[in-house]
């Protein structure tokens, strides 16, 4: 069974589990305790890991000239999907957000910061939403980052693969003209 993420969604599977699959509802909280456990935060990225260093972040062929900043892992594995990216990543694990009390402390960017100045790195590639609270986040990472001189660039936004112009909301449109490059 496929579930959306959030609370009302936990909701529903827990009652679900309860109410037909005692057993599964067993091995779940196994699994959950297990994760609680064995789950730490890469030393480097920063994702859920259970190694000090992540696989990828330990990855040799990775270039580490290139540091993507991610508000999630799933995010992050999104740009993995594409096979396009060969850089490194760094998870936020959340965006800033001073109403919901997440400010830079929460989005560990003193640990960000301190994995960008590795001397290793030369680019940083804001990858953040482009959402009122990921651009707040991408904004606020630059200023940091900008003033111990490294170079800062963000995902570009632009048409959807496959998009026609008649169907593209008129934000992303907009966005697309302004971002137009050389062809
Ligand atoms: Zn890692």
């Amino acid at each position: 069974m496929l579930f959306r993420s959030g609370p009302k969604s936990a909701q529903r599977m827990a009652f679900h589990l309860l109410q037909h699959d005692r057993e599964g509802a067993a091995m779940l909280s196994r699994a959950l305790y297990q994760a609680v456990e064995a789950v730490h935060h890469c030393a480097m990225c920063n994702t859920f890991s259970e190694l000090e260093v992540c696989e990828l972040c330990a990855d040799p062929e990775r270039d580490h000239a290139l540091l993507c900043v991610v508000e999630t892992p799933a995010d992050q594995l999104m740009i993995e999907q594409t096979l396009t990216f060969k850089g490194l990543y760094f998870v936020l694990m959340g965006r800033l957000s001073p109403l919901d009390g997440v400010g830079p402390k929460q989005i560990h960017l003193e640990k960000l910061l301190k994995r960008a100045q590795d001397g290793l790195v030369k680019e940083v590639i804001l990858s953040t939403n482009y959402t009122v609270e990921g651009e707040a986040t991408a904004h606020y990472i630059s200023e940091l980052l900008g003033k111990h001189g490294l170079k800062i660039t963000r995902i570009a936004r632009g048409m959807p693969m496959g998009g026609e112009i008649e169907y593209v909301d008129a934000g992303t449109l907009a966005q697309a003209m302004m971002e137009r490059r050389n062809v």
